[in-house]
């Protein structure tokens, strides 16, 4: 099992302020400081074995609790205190809503009964240099705010491995990249859930929204193709679009009427270039071929060949 432990800190000062008072420390410093001794023990599912990847991210919830609960310092608080409250602030400020790294799991877990938790040794810990933020992620990996384990799925594992390793080269070399189609899906996915919702809501919404999005390079299979094939399903073509039977929208900056040449069954899926599987269509067309792949369409296409 590979899971995420979204680690938070208390809103409530007395909470905090126990916690200096047993060890002088809160989640984020004590995860630091374990980074370099290289092994911890934390908190974990109670069905943890050993073997387990644990990948810690600090709340994006952590910076606004520990905020919240500095607003009831008083003076009756120690400056020593005081001065552990500001550095918890810096310190979850900078690290909120990012993975900071991960480890292995090493022993089988043991229930605490002070805090009705089960802990485990976690070792092999490394450190993410590069955190990774948690909005590069939430497109793949759903996290539930108020549950502080996510269990991730082989495919989720494989493309945060990929995704950290952009900044961090070192730590997966192996991971594969994403494929293009796959991104794109998902994204079309998530757009048409985000579409349920009402005009207004969405517009609210997406009016607070801005940012220069990350961007990665993925893998994409390019396909040598014939250039003769190319040529002469065009001028077979002869400016008109094999599937709609209307004229090329436009010439190109040749004088040669703008048709783009389809592959019926898909190279990506074992299509062969050939002169039958090759046809020439208008824009509109070569995009609702790739968009619904219609059988009547892939039929009328396929005879529109055999008379050629
Ligand atoms: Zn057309
Ligand atoms: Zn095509």
């Amino acid at each position: 099992m590979v899971y995420i432990n979204n680690f938070t800190v208390s809103r409530e000062i007395h909470e905090i302020e126990y916690m200096y008072n047993n060890c002088k420390s809160t989640n984020i410093n004590s995860m630091l400081e374990s980074f370099q001794d290289g092994n911890t023990v934390w908190s974990v599912p109670k069905k943890t074995v050993p073997g387990d990847v644990v990948i810690f991210l600090c709340a994006k919830s952590a910076y606004k609790n520990i905020s919240a609960a500095s607003s009831h310092l008083s003076d009756c608080y120690s400056k020593d205190f005081f001065d552990f409250i500001n550095e918890q602030k810096k310190l979850y400020k900078q690290y909120s809503g990012y993975l900071l790294g991960y480890g292995v799991v090493n022993s089988i877990p043991y229930y605490d009964d002070e805090d009705n938790r089960w802990y485990s040794v976690i070792d092999r810990l490394q450190k993410i240099e590069t955190p990774v933020h948690f909005d590069d992620f939430k497109m793949f990996i759903a996290i539930n705010k108020f549950a502080s384990v996510t269990i991730l799925k082989d495919e989720q594992w494989e493309r945060l491995k990929w995704l950290i390793n952009q900044n961090n080269p070192d730590l997966f070399p192996n991971a594969s990249a994403p494929d293009i189609k796959a991104l794109e899906q998902e994204f079309r996915e998530a757009v048409r859930k985000e579409e349920s919702k009402p005009l207004e809501q969405l517009k609210k919404e997406a009016k607070k929204k801005s940012s220069q999005p990350s961007a990665y390079n993925v893998s994409t299979k390019v396909y040598f193709r014939d250039p003769t094939i190319a040529a002469y399903i065009k001028k077979r073509a002869d400016g008109y679009c094999q599937l709609c039977g209307q004229k090329a929208p436009f010439n190109d900056k040749n004088g040669e009427p703008y048709l783009e040449s389809h592959h019926i069954d898909w190279l990506s899926k074992g299509g062969m270039d050939s002169v039958d599987n090759c046809v020439a269509l208008c824009p509109d067309c070569h995009r609702k071929m790739h968009i619904l792949n219609d059988t009547n369409d892939i039929k009328h296409l396929k005879t529109k060949i055999l008379q050629e």
